[in-house]
């Protein structure tokens, strides 16, 4: 689909669903009381070392409630806090196609026909927990007025860095996942993350370059930030990591932006964590200032998304 040139320096997600379904549309949350194989021992233990025990989701939900409940409790909340119309139920928490193929289906089939509003499934999980026949089973959702998304962590393409994460998946289990999502049209949002240990501007850079090349449908960035009772909690306070400033983040993410085609769209610019788990850096919370400082920053540059990218060519 086209896009026409966004007010904003970059293609904000939130502009390409108006632009398909001509009103707001949101995602709802739920828990729908998956694990990890980086957790559970198949994979590793442990899990990454940002991820609490929400298992990366945005916000502390009630997995004791099915997941009809929590999507309806949910729904109402977006409802009059946003004034949201239609909805999308969003698999967020730990890793969500690592089950039986029958509870896959049992659970979307759910979320699906949890209340009238909801379009269509936002699924969020682990490359190295996809098959063709999960692929197939989320493909089958597709509708041409509806919604449907994979979304993949990969993070950063250096295995290197997903090796100090402990993140116990490769750069080449995400490639892999990829080419067979493709194949079957499922649309994707890549998550990444700025600032992990040890890479430099470049590396990050050269994460947005590969990002271009294979051209997912959306970008979700976060900056790695300290959850409590996670291992880079215990990294932050004995010193052994910090979090990156407010002004070094701002610079990086219009730096990324313009390292990224400016098909892709942003789903994200500013951390996913909820604001009781958070530990460091606490200035994620200013959602707003972030994103209005990140606008300042492009009219100073005058620059846009995908303006480097225009220059290695
Ligand atoms: S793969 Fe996802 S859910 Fe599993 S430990 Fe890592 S961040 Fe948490």
């Amino acid at each position: 689909m086209e896009h026409p040139e966004s007010p904003k320096a970059y293609l904000p997600y939130s502009q390409v669903l108006k632009q398909k379904f001509g009103h707001k549309v949101y995602k709802v949350t739920m828990d729908a009381g998956f694990t990890c194989p980086n957790r559970d021992g198949s994979k590793g233990v442990g899990g990454c070392t940002f991820c609490d025990e929400t298992g990366s989701s945005s916000r502390a939900q009630n997995k004791k409630d099915p997941i009809t409940l929590q999507l309806q409790k949910n729904i109402e909340i977006m409802r009059k806090r946003f004034k949201a119309e239609k909805f999308v139920a969003y698999f967020q928490s730990y890793t969500n196609t690592y089950s039986r193929i029958e509870r896959l289906k049992r659970l979307y089939d759910e979320a699906m026909t949890a209340h009238p509003d909801i379009i269509g499934l936002s699924i969020s999980t682990r490359p190295d927990c996809v098959d063709e026949d999960k692929l197939a089973l989320i493909a089958s959702y597709k509708r041409s007025e509806g919604y449907l998304c994979l979304e993949y962590g990969m993070q950063t393409i250096h295995d290197r860095t997903l090796n100090l994460i402990n993140r116990c998946e490769t750069h080449a289990d995400f490639l892999k996942a990829f080419d067979m999502t493709r194949a079957l049209e499922i649309p994707m949002c890549v998550h990444v993350i700025l600032g992990l240990p040890g890479e430099s501007h470049a590396d990050m850079m050269a994460t947005a370059e590969v990002l271009s090349s294979l051209k997912p449908e959306g970008v979700k960035i976060h900056l790695l930030c300290a959850m409590k009772h996670t291992p880079l909690e215990q990294m932050y306070y004995r010193n052994e990591w910090q979090p990156l400033t407010q002004e070094a983040y701002v610079g990086l993410v219009c730096d990324f932006i313009e390292h990224l085609d400016p098909a892709i769209a942003i789903h994200r610019i500013t951390g996913n964590g909820h604001r009781e788990g958070l530990v460091a850096p606490r200035w994620l919370m200013k959602k707003h200032e972030v994103l209005n400082q990140v606008d300042r920053e492009f009219l100073k540059r005058g620059t846009r998304q995908g303006d480097a990218l225009r220059q290695l060519v």
